[in-house]
């Protein structure tokens, strides 16, 4: 190997370091907030994606709203976009959002690949939705338990639910309506 490469190879394995020490200082606790107590999901996907299914559990378990519109209100105001697109090949789904002054989100995003095939079947369809919608309220991947919503990979028998701590978390930041 020559030297060039190996100079390469030691920064990125320096970087993947830092990576790794900053992911282990950052409080578990740090979830950004959404701007309003409802979030408004646009859904324009086909009946074959069950959204309600996959929202109702996280709209359920906390203090925060979650609604499936076919067409928000106001735009940019507490509004999720759901839609298909083209994303690189293997990525099934991507959530952009954008942030008011105070740092808390403000609209979001979820595209969901165009690619997708017919024989994704029910239960992955639900998971993948479920996932994305876990990325909208501001949960990163959990790539350690392959039985979390949050796990990156959505595989047959996938966990399409919130954990027990998402919604402690989620609680901690909406409160808690019965
Ligand atoms: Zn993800």
């Amino acid at each position: 190997m020559n030297p060039l490469k190996l100079a390469i190879r030691a920064f990125i394995a320096a970087a993947l370091a830092l990576a790794a020490t900053v992911v282990l200082v950052t409080p578990a606790a740090a979830l950004t907030r959404w701007n309003r107590t409802t979030v408004t999901i646009e859904n324009r996907l086909d009946s074959s994606w069950p959204v309600e299914t996959a929202v109702g559990p996280w709209h359920r378990a906390s203090g925060l709203n979650i609604v499936v519109v076919d067409k928000c209100p106001v735009m940019n105001t507490s509004c999720v976009v759901l839609d298909y697109g083209r994303l690189p090949q293997g990525t099934l789904g991507k959530v952009e959002k954008a942030y008011d002054a105070l740092h808390r989100f403000k609209s979001a995003r979820i595209t969901i690949s165009d690619r997708i095939l017919p024989e994704f079947d029910y239960l992955r369809r639900r998971c993948l939705i479920s996932h994305e919608v876990g990325h909208v309220l501001g949960f990163a991947h959990d790539p350690a338990n392959t039985r979390s919503v949050m796990y990156p990979h959505i595989v047959p028998g996938c966990q399409s639910l919130p954990s027990y701590s998402h919604i402690e978390s989620l609680r901690g930041l909406y409160g808690y309506e019965s």
